[in-house]
């Protein structure tokens, strides 16, 4: 059984979180430390744990995940200016909670290589 993340925790209200999106789908809130003038979390109410776990994950699952961050990045207004999208997976990006989580950062002009 998967450890408890801050996530989980968020997903159930047990931790506040402020909401921009919800659907059965997706829960999507505005991330504590942001990056960009948007910067929005979206999880997928099924968990998955990394998106490394999305090849294993059930297709239909993984599809409307998939349409509901697409989803939230329209309903945040952000799709004529452009937006990223980034899943940090695993030690070397920085992913430091264990549940599926898309960013979606936009509101200003981003640069890459991203650091
Ligand atoms: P990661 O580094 O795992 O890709 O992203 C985790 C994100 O969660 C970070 O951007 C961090 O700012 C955000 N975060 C950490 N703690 C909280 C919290 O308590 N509430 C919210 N809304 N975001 C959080």
């Amino acid at each position: 059984m998967p450890e408890e993340t801050l996530f989980d925790q968020i997903l159930s209200g047990s931790v506040p979180s402020e909401a921009v999106y919800e659907d059965d789908v997706v829960y999507a809130f505005k991330d504590i430390n942001p990056q960009a003038p948007v910067h929005v979390l979206v999880i997928p109410k099924k968990k998955l744990e990394s998106f490394a776990d999305v090849r294993s994950g059930d297709d239909t699952a993984v599809g409307a995940f998939m349409k509901g961050v697409s989803r939230v990045a329209a309903e945040l207004g952000l799709e004529e200016r452009g937006y990223r999208v980034v899943f940090n997976t695993g030690p070397e990006a920085q992913q430091s909670v264990l549940y599926l989580h898309a960013h979606i950062l936009g509101g200003r002009q981003m640069s890459w290589p991203p650091g």
